[in-house]
């Protein structure tokens, strides 16, 4: 087993010029610097607090460098986006450890994320040659760190897949899905994704955040939904379709 391991360190300093796509503030003839992927998603507003993170990666099955080192950029593109994007408050983003290793038929899957890990299969990131977006779908998921509550796993696979959507520097052959009816917003992933993308364009900015805030502090959506919008999510997935 060859074991090479690389620490990236950096000191992520979130202001509100890199952060917010609106600060209301500053030279009005400099346009705010693009922060997400679409132009049509009002970004962050917020101030982000400064925080240092680091991720350590471990290239245990020995895949190509060239493999690796992406994932470190993308680590240092993406990571405190996410956590500008979601967290409404300090809080301790993991450290991360990003393993790359041999799956086994008892550990199917092309990668998991939990408790400031992320596990990256060897043989999906060399056959997929590399994936660009795998790794942030990932640490989505640790800067969510839902309780055991949450059941309605749909909304978190859709968040990840959303703020891969947004932020991903290069998301080569992948797309979010379009609206159809053979599909649910049970299904999660981009399917779910496309549906909360289009609430938060359309519908109330800010959307994705407050949902994730939901689903950290007391588990399933339940009636946020009307309590938001005034109609049942189900009425809302009809109109996400009907558009
Ligand atoms: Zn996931």
């Amino acid at each position: 087993m060859t074991l090479r391991s690389s620490r990236l360190s950096l000191a992520i300093t979130l202001l509100l010029a890199s952060c917010g796509a609106n600060s209301g503030q500053g030279d009005p003839s400099t346009p705010a610097p693009r922060y997400s992927n679409d132009a049509g998603i009002q970004d962050s507003l917020r101030t982000c607090a400064p925080v240092t993170v680091t991720m350590l990666t471990r290239n245990e099955a020995g895949v190509a460098a060239s493999l690796v080192a992406p994932l470190e950029a993308e680590f240092a593109q993406v990571y405190p986006k996410i956590a500008c994007f979601l967290r409404d408050g300090p809080a301790p983003y993991p450290d991360v450890v990003t393993t790359v290793r041999t799956f086994t038929p008892q550990d199917p899957g092309v990668a998991n994320a939990c408790c400031g890990r992320v596990d990256i299969s060897a043989a999906y990131l060399t056959q997929s040659n590399g994936d660009p977006g795998l790794l942030t779908h990932e640490l989505t998921h640790l800067v969510q760190n839902y309780p055991a509550g949450v059941t309605e796993w749909w909304w978190t696979e859709g968040i990840a897949d959303a703020i891969r959507y947004l932020y991903t520097p290069a998301n080569a052959g992948w797309a979010i899905s379009a609206p159809d009816r053979a599909t649910s917003y049970r299904d999660g992933y981009r399917v779910t994704a496309g549906f909360l993308l289009w609430l938060e364009r359309t519908r109330r900015p800010g959307l994705i955040r407050a949902l994730d805030g939901v689903l950290r502090r007391g588990g399933n959506p339940g009636p946020f939904w009307v309590t938001t919008f005034g109609v049942s999510v189900d009425d809302l997935w009809a109109a996400y379709l009907a558009q």
